[in-house]
């Protein structure tokens, strides 16, 4: 029987991190493609996204470099690129007269749907695991999300694991093990979120302790 051929000496963590740098390079050249004829970069596509996405609620600069982890100064050019296209205007907050808010213009609400569409072939991808796959996928990418953010790489997500309402592991049914005591409800793997509006964050001491819970899985019982 032939050997089963090795990539030379590689782990399985460097297997999945160059399947990663695989997703996120095909992943950019989708943002760009889609961009390109439109003239926007992938940066501006998606602060696109995230007005339409946030709609209705107040949305300043910095909100915008948290989310798309990039600094003030690259959201700042984006959004001064946008608003010469007219696909965005700012405004003042209404609880606070000297901030600046964003939103979206109609032709930037039209832009917006149409720049969604480079995530479709991810979409596809994803929709093509198994529903208990995608739920491993989830907490897998949750782990990572988290180093990435201990890392200084991204910054705070709006993620359960994160956050003040989350209870892991709070009730014994494994299809519904952890709580949103936002809702008070039940929730599965599958219903962790990664961005939630009804986010706060969590103290570091709490924090720290319920992803012990939650990793453990035991939520303390
Ligand atoms: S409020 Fe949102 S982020 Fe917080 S636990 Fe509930 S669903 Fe998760």
């Amino acid at each position: 029987m032939k050997p089963l051929p090795i990539q030379g000496d590689k782990t399985i963590v460097e297997h999945i991190t160059a399947g990663l740098a695989k997703v996120a390079a095909a992943l950019r050249s989708q943002a760009w493609e889609g961009g390109t004829a439109r003239k926007l970069t992938p940066t501006q596509g998606q602060i696109l996204l995230l007005l339409e996405e946030r709609a209705g609620q107040p949305i300043r600069l910095n909100d915008v470099a948290n989310a798309l982890g990039v600094t003030a100064a690259t959201a700042s050019d984006a959004v001064i690129a946008l608003e010469h296209k007219q696909l965005l205007r700012k405004g003042r907050s209404t609880e606070d007269n000297r901030a600046l808010t964003l939103t979206l213009t109609a032709s930037g609400q039209r832009e917006a749907r149409r720049s969604g569409g480079w995530t479709d072939v991810v979409r596809a991808g994803v929709q093509s695991l198994s529903l208990e796959e995608q739920a491993v996928f989830l907490r897998g990418l949750i782990k990572l999300i988290r180093s990435l953010q201990e890392q200084g790489a991204i910054s705070t997500m709006r993620m359960c694991a994160g956050c003040i309402y989350f209870r892991p592991y709070a009730h014994a049914d494994v299809a519904k093990p952890h709580h949103c005591a936002f809702v008070d409800a039940p929730m599965g793997e599958n219903q962790l979120r990664l961005d939630c509006s009804d986010f706060v964050p969590v103290s570091e001491v709490d924090g720290v302790r319920r992803w012990q819970e939650f990793l453990s899985g035991s939520g303390g019982r």
